[in-house]
């Protein structure tokens, strides 16, 4: 198997805020550092107006210059077909907003609940289920945090809190040390989960101080990445979570399978043994939601059930996510009928 060990060296290690604000904002500029040439930047620009591009460096510095079909690019550059609607293709597709039940929490799920803790993310993926999301009804910010876990306190059902956003690792290490605080004194809370795709295009991200705090944690701490493709999985990537690992935090990936990423069983066999070579288990594939703007990125049901078919007969069970979809309103995600 190909191991992919690549560097980030455009990286400013001391400080990954930095690295976020110069991230890529405009198509042109990405493709001129990929030495690609502009394609139909109008429809661009008209894509990137609902949901604008955004990319940090260090995640541009893992594509392949003048690869216009790098499968890291193609998740993040914005296409013609965003602002083309298909039926079916809806702004809110998993009816979140009937679990929004206050703001910064929608509780879906039994015994666990989704605290909105941030409301950006380092990059923007074209096929976010959460494009459309009203983050701007959702901003908590530090002054409500107490009415946000009062929530939590007055449900003594609720075990777990997933930290999730937007991208809840856009705190910095002092605020989400303060928030971790707050959530470590609620009784009857036992885990606490963080839900981020940050370290992936800014390893740097994986802050001393953030690992011990972690690994300081009263609570048993997860951290679920969200990684797509092998290309994702850096050097730099990797020293941050074998710290993690070292300090008992639960490693888990999530990836969604999209048409022309990772439909193939080469790409989904060579990232779950890369994960797991970088100590985290691959733990679910996700049909595409369909949401308004990424239909081109749909992989047929079909096609996904024969596909993971042939990961199981290519891997130990171990390294075989669960092929799962959300349905609005069901009370937890639902694996896809191998026996259909
Ligand atoms: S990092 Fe996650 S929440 Fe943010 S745009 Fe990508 S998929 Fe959506």
């Amino acid at each position: 198997m190909r191991i992919i060990t690549r560097t980030t060296p455009s990286v400013d290690t001391e400080n990954w805020q930095n690295t976020l604000a110069t991230a890529f904002r405009h198509s042109d500029d990405l493709l001129a550092y990929l030495e690609l040439p502009q394609n139909n930047p109008m429809a661009h620009q008209q894509a990137a107006k609902s949901f604008p591009l955004l990319v940090p460096k260090p995640f541009a510095d893992l594509m392949e210059k003048g690869n216009a079909n790098d499968p890291l690019l193609r998740q993040v550059m914005t296409h013609p077909e965003e602002t083309r609607h298909i039926e079916g293709f809806v702004t809110d597709p998993l009816d979140e907003q009937q679990s929004n039940v206050q703001p910064g929490i929608i509780h879906k799920y039994q015994g666990r609940v989704l605290l909105i803790a941030a409301t950006g993310c380092a990059v923007n993926c074209r096929y976010c289920f959460r494009r459309h999301f009203a983050y701007q009804d959702n901003q908590i910010g530090r002054k409500h945090w107490q009415d946000a876990l009062s929530y939590v306190r007055n449900d003594r059902t609720i075990h777990e809190v997933i930290l999730s956003g937007g991208d809840p690792l856009l705190l910095n290490d002092h605020l989400l040390s303060d928030l971790l605080d707050h959530i470590e004194s609620i009784p009857h809370i036992k885990r606490v989960r963080i839900h981020t795709r940050l370290p992936v295009v800014i390893p740097a991200r994986l802050t001393s101080a953030l690992v011990t705090r972690l690994g300081q944690s009263p609570l048993q701490c997860s951290m679920v990445l969200h990684v797509n493709h092998a290309n994702e999985l850096s050097q730099e990537l990797q020293q941050g979570l074998q710290q993690l690992h070292q300090q008992g935090i639960i490693l888990l990936n999530q990836s969604v399978l999209l048409r022309g990423i990772n439909d193939q069983l080469i790409h989904l066999s060579e990232l779950s043994e890369l994960l797991f070579e970088f100590r985290v288990i691959p733990y679910y594939l996700h049909l595409l939601d369909p949401v308004q703007g990424a239909h081109h990125f749909h992989v047929e049901e079909q096609e996904a059930i024969a596909l993971h078919r042939q990961l199981l007969a290519n891997l130990p069970g171990y390294l075989v996510p669960k092929l799962v979809r959300e349905v609005p309103g069901k009370a937890n995600k639902s694996p896809i009928d191998l026996d259909l």
